[in-house]
């Protein structure tokens, strides 16, 4: 395609370059951007992976609006300077923090390209909309949905799962309670998740005005599932109470551990019961992709609605959450509104009902669809499913050599990914320092966890087990790999020992180091 003499004529109030000139010195910038980016991806395992925000910079991001135009070379200057090195770092092999996706180079084409296109896809007939159908289709192949069932990208598995407590609820009390409201009936419905549930199906049950209060918190086993039988009781004594159960929230991958709920025995049940069936399978969904990896996910294909994110270990670049729902109707009955200015044609822009906006809260919606198309096809199945199983082989080397070191201790059995250690010091050496209680050991591994990401070597995060503080590696990262895992433990004893032993120096209970002895 020829675009040299595509420039004129130039309307003075728009925000395009003015003449052919100023378009090939965007090019040439747009070529450096990009560079930039690749070389910052290439060479990501020899940065740190975070950096502290220096307090100067936070304070010169207060400018007033911009009244005139500010070159995009500098712009660029500006983010690579002082945005990029200040990210998370959740692109960075040593990023084992809060279960969040690398991200891929694909990923970040077709971002390029899906902004470039500047597509809504809230609805009408055009070929983006076909490429988020394509994703439906594909996730209805891997989860042996029906071909009726109906998809729709989000945000996160946070709007995902409200989606879905949103299609059950109307569901329980009929589409005309969309115009009338809860009612009684609403105000008797109630939903049971386990205790490990991520707190968004909490924020749903709140969001969808049932109340948090309604969310039932399951006990769960030993291995962090939830207990069923502990489920039917409560199931039975809320019925006996008048109460209207409607749904229950199963979970592929528990946020805290990774633990997989029985799904075949939540299936059964809610079929016994008559129950809306949700999994939040936020990131553990898409280990089906991995041949070893999806039996752990059995009963996954019998939920009535399955929440999940390409952005985790879909290596899918931020955001993009997905919601299926095998009955399209369902979702239809709980979102499609009558709008003239929406009305649908058979021919024309205003035909191909129906549009994601019938299928969900929003409206205007951008391209997320394509970087899933790209990142999939890039790749293809096997290799994205080999990806997730290898994250789930380096999560068990490391939990062996937790258990196999008697300076940590592993809280919790490993079930996916997420391996919860905690470091306790040497008890046999006093030369390490003072053996410390299980609160001083809470606030240890807490400030090591710290020391861990302001030194830029690794970033796990905490988490409770228990009642006791532990620190949380998440492998989600298609890029870490075994050596990762040593730098991280070599930190986490450098850090310890350091700690263990300036507590023995002072000799007051819990060492926080200095600033510079931190560095
Ligand atoms: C991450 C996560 C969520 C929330 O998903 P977002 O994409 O962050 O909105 C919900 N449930 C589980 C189990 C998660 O891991």
């Amino acid at each position: 395609m020829t675009d040299t003499a595509a420039c004129s004529p130039t309307s003075p109030t728009s925000l395009d370059p003015a003449d052919p000139a100023a378009w090939e010195d965007f090019r040439a910038q747009a070529h450096r951007m990009l560079d930039d980016m690749i070389g910052h991806l290439r060479t990501l395992r020899e940065q740190p992976v975070w950096r502290p925000i220096p307090e100067a910079l936070r304070a010169r991001w207060r400018e007033p609006l911009p009244a005139q135009p500010v070159p995009v070379a500098e712009l660029h200057r500006r983010f690579m300077a002082e945005v990029l090195p200040h990210a998370v770092g959740n692109a960075h092999p040593r990023f084992m923090g809060w279960v969040q996706g690398g991200g891929t180079l694909e990923g970040l084409l077709a971002e390029m390209l899906a902004a470039g296109l500047n597509a809504n896809v809230g609805g009408r007939d055009q070929m983006p909309l076909e490429v988020e159908r394509q994703v439906v289709h594909w996730m209805r192949e891997l989860f042996d949905f029906p071909d009726t069932a109906s998809g729709l990208l989000v945000t996160g598995s946070s709007t995902a799962n409200l989606i879905g407590v949103l299609v059950a609820r109307t569901r329980a009390l009929g589409v005309d309670s969309r115009r009338d409201g809860l009612g009684a009936d609403g105000l008797r419905l109630v939903a049971y998740t386990s205790a490990a549930a991520h707190g968004c199906v909490a924020q749903a049950m709140a969001i969808a005005g049932l109340g948090s209060a309604a969310l039932r918190r399951v006990p769960v086993d030993a291995d962090h599932r939830i207990e069923v039988a502990a489920l039917r009781r409560m199931l039975a004594a809320d019925r006996a109470a008048g109460l209207q159960p409607f749904l229950v929230v199963g979970t592929a991958g528990t946020v805290d551990v990774g633990a997989i709920d029985d799904l075949e025995a939540l299936a059964d049940l809610c079929a016994a019961e008559r129950l809306w069936f949700h999994v939040d399978g936020a990131f553990g969904a898409l280990a089906r992709l991995s041949p070893r990896l999806a039996p752990r996910l059995a009963g996954i294909e019998r939920a009535d609605s399955l929440a999940l994110d390409f952005h985790k270990w879909g290596q899918v670049p931020y955001d993009a959450g997905f919601v299926l729902v095998r009955d399209q109707a369902a979702q239809l009955a709980a979102f499609a509104s009558p709008a003239a200015y929406l009305a649908r044609h058979p021919r024309g822009l205003a035909a191909g009902s129906p549009w994601p906006c019938d299928l969900g809260p929003d409206l205007s919606r951008g391209f997320r669809a394509l970087k899933v198309w790209f990142t999939v096809m890039a790749h293809g199945r096997e290799r994205l499913g080999a990806a997730i199983a290898e994250n789930c082989r380096l999560a068990r080397r490391l939990a062996e050599r937790v258990e196999a070191d008697p300076r940590l201790a592993l809280l919790a059995p490993v079930a996916l990914n997420i391996v919860c250690l905690r470091y306790v010091g040497a008890a046999a050496d006093p030369a390490d320092g003072p053996r410390l209680d299980e609160a001083a050991l809470d606030a240890l591994n807490a400030e090591l966890v710290a020391d861990l990401h302001e030194s830029g070597v690794a970033a796990p995060s905490t988490t409770m087990i228990g009642g006791r503080t532990a620190v949380r590696v998440a492998l989600v990262n298609h890029r870490t790999v075994e050596a990762d895992l040593d730098l991280l433990l070599e930190a986490l004893h450098h850090f310890g020992q350091l700690r263990l032993r300036q507590a023995r120096v002072s000799g007051a209970g819990l060492p926080i180091l200095s600033d510079e002895s931190s560095r």
